[in-house]
């Protein structure tokens, strides 16, 4: 077991984030092994991710010369360096992902691969802790002379935050003790060697903080701010992808809106919440604050989607927001979980944790088949019948050439009951609802609860208390946005439901083994509206129902109703419609509504001078609408989110 900063040697240690005591973080993570998920969507996805996804992961960087790449730069073997120059960062993802599995529970052979792939980076690393296979290998002449596309710290900070995990589960030790080196090395060379460079991919200024927190060395701290501090001083000019897509065109402090290539984006504001964090410097955080406010307004999707354009993977402007040539890189959505967690931390309030649920339900759950073996890259919001295989929006796939996003997938899987709660000093918070166990330890003892629903199919969540402190203390419970009404009873008798400003239900007392409390959010499908800006979807409607986005998809529609032609009525009764078991989806519920089928004449070029609604006729049938996440897993058919508004048809039931 390692020994932290911030925890007393032997203490079992904690997840992804440790904000230091001495943070500005009125909200403290549990750790790891604190929350345990049994069953419903997220349990289901840890089983598949590590009975699937990750023995997948492994044979692939096999497979892909990631590992051969590394063994070329140990002088294991001979021949030629393979794939993209960030390949390392593929394997340091995948063994973040295998640490934390490794420690969610008991394995014996993950701990293996992790021993192994410490052992092969130790022989790979230089002895002035340099490590870069590519760079080794390929264009030792060039290490730190491309920054701009190098990869070279980005790589690092993958390497940091694979050790972090491994030290936090009480693993190899060999790990820590090569990303220690190479971070020592880059201290060396960027904080005292005076090179002003910086990475062109952000991610190294998240991980050198998280260093810090793991090791308390302070240097860490100060390279991870120096390089955020450096940023917007057009250090990477010249690279002929422009300063934006760098997020160098402005000082942090000064930019006011996401810009450029968006996983680049999040990991950097990831990075400026944890200085934030540890720092206190309120400017970062303020700044922070202005562009989420401003990503949520204008430049996210209904699935918590971020990056509209498949060029340069980059944010789109202002309400640029295409359902069917949306990028939403996977890794963005995970860049989007990592920054709105560190929000949270810093001010507890619930709207951090309604984008983090949205975007892991929607834009993040999508990414992977049921079965755990296929990814998405890109998750787009509609695809045509005519979609060509090999194209964006195509169909998931088992790798990637450049394959950031699988290893991505699996280290948050690995992780994602990090995010359920915090204690702070009045309580317990629960931000994520999961049937299992939740422990803690507050300032008076130790809390235990489990924790019973069918979240998200259903929408009560019922917590027992196993194991209270003397005296009173708060749980908190947050009420989505979208939930329109919530019911709280404590103890089977009805109590204040009514949400604090951070928009938590908080029920402060002295609490006993065996008292119980129930929370019931507002499952009612709803119909969904976008700004008038955002031109693509103007005139269209979409279908939610609790945290989950719905999609139509043409594998559920009756015979003879083409999911092209559909249209909505803006008062539409929708019904839900539990399934045990659909066939290649699994659980779920599927909602049915009143629609209407629309056809118009092709008739040589696609523009008349009359209105649409006069150029077509139209005829009612019925909708079905499936989750999101759920699409993709039949027959890779037409998929839409958007459906046109249909004002002809007339309503019926909501249920
Ligand atoms: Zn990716």
């Amino acid at each position: 077991m390692s020994t932290t900063a911030n925890r007393p040697a032997g203490a079992p240690a904690g997840g992804p984030v440790e904000p230091t005591p001495d943070s500005r973080a009125p909200h403290r993570p549990l750790r790891l092994r604190d929350v345990h998920i049994d069953g419903g969507p997220l349990g289901r996805w840890q089983e598949t991710n590590r009975a699937a996804s990750i023995p997948l992961g492994i044979k692939q960087l096999e497979e892909a010369g990631n590992l051969h790449n590394l063994r070329l730069a140990a002088g294991e073997v001979t021949g030629d360096f393979r794939g993209p120059r960030f390949m390392d960062s593929d394997l340091y993802k995948q063994l973040e992902a295998v640490a934390w599995e490794a420690g969610r529970e008991d394995a014996g052979e993950l701990h293996d691969f992790l021993r192994r792939a410490g052992e092969l980076l130790a022989k790979a690393q230089r002895a002035d802790g340099y490590l870069n296979s590519y760079y080794q290998v390929v264009r030792p002449e060039r290490q730190y002379a491309e920054l701009e596309h190098s990869h070279e710290m980005y790589c690092a900070g993958h390497l940091v935050q694979a050790a972090v995990a491994a030290a936090r589960v009480g693993g190899e030790p060999e790990l820590l003790a090569v990303a220690r080196r190479f971070a020592d090395h880059l201290v060396e060379v960027f904080l005292r060697g005076g090179n002003p460079g910086i990475d062109g991919h952000p991610e190294i200024e998240t991980a050198l903080v998280e260093l810090y927190r793991l090791t308390g060395e302070r240097s860490y701290l100060d390279l991870s701010l120096h390089l955020v501090d450096e940023r917007g001083k057009g250090h990477i000019a010249g690279s002929g992808m422009g300063q934006r897509y760098f997020q160098d065109h402005l000082p942090v402090r000064e930019a006011d809106t996401e810009v450029g290539h968006a996983v680049r984006a999040l990991y950097l504001e990831a990075g400026i919440v944890d200085l934030y964090l540890e720092t206190g410097d309120e400017s970062l955080l303020a700044s922070s604050v202005r562009r989420w406010e401003d990503m949520v307004a204008t430049k996210t999707q209904l699935t918590g989607g971020v990056g509209s354009r498949h060029s340069h993977e980059a944010f789109g402007d202002r309400y640029e927001l295409p359902p069917d040539r949306s990028y939403n890189e996977t890794c963005a959505a995970i860049a989007s979980v990592h920054w709105n967690w560190r929000l949270l931390l810093a001010t507890g309030e619930g709207r951090y944790a309604d984008l983090l649920e949205r975007t892991l339900y929607n834009a993040f759950a999508a990414s992977t088949s049921t079965d755990g073996t296929r990814f998405f890259y890109v998750n787009p919001l509609q695809r045509r019948h005519d979609h060509t295989e090999g194209d964006d929006p195509g169909r998931r796939h088992e790798w990637f050439s450049c394959a950031c996003c699988p290893p991505n997938i699996m280290r948050l899987v690995s992780t994602v009951g990090h995010y359920v709660a915090t204690t702070n000093d009045d309580g317990l918070s629960v931000h994520q609802y999961v049937p299992g166990t939740i422990r803690a330890d507050l300032s008076a003892g130790e809390v235990a609860l489990s924790v019973r629903t069918e979240y998200p199919w259903e929408g009560e969540v019922a917590f027992a208390v196993d194991t209270a402190p003397e005296g009173e203390w708060s749980l908190a419970l947050r009420v989505p946005a979208w939930s329109p009404s919530v019911g709280v009873s404590v103890n089977s008798e009805p109590a204040d439901a009514t949400p604090d400003e951070r928009g938590y239900v908080v029920v402060r007392r002295a609490w006993s083994p065996g008292d119980t409390v129930t929370i019931t959010l507002d499952l009612t499908p709803r119909l969904v509206f976008p700004h008038q800006r955002i031109d693509a979807v103007r005139g269209c409607v979409a279908v939610e129902r609790g945290p989950l986005v719905y999609c139509f998809e043409q594998a559920d529609q009756a015979e003879g109703v083409d999911v092209e032609d559909l249209t909505l009525a803006p008062n539409a009764g929708i019904r839900a419609v539990p399934q045990a078991d659909l066939a290649g989806v699994g659980r779920t519920v599927l909602l049915t509504m009143d629609a209407a089928a629309v056809s118009q004449p092709r008739n040589g070029f696609p523009y008349t001078p009359q209105p649409t609604d006069q150029a077509v006729t139209s005829r009612a049938v019925t909708a079905t609408a499936v989750p999101y996440f759920q699409w993709d897993n039949r027959d890779g058919g037409a998929m839409r989110v958007w459906l046109p508004v249909s004002p002809q048809v007339t309503s019926g039931e909501n249920s």
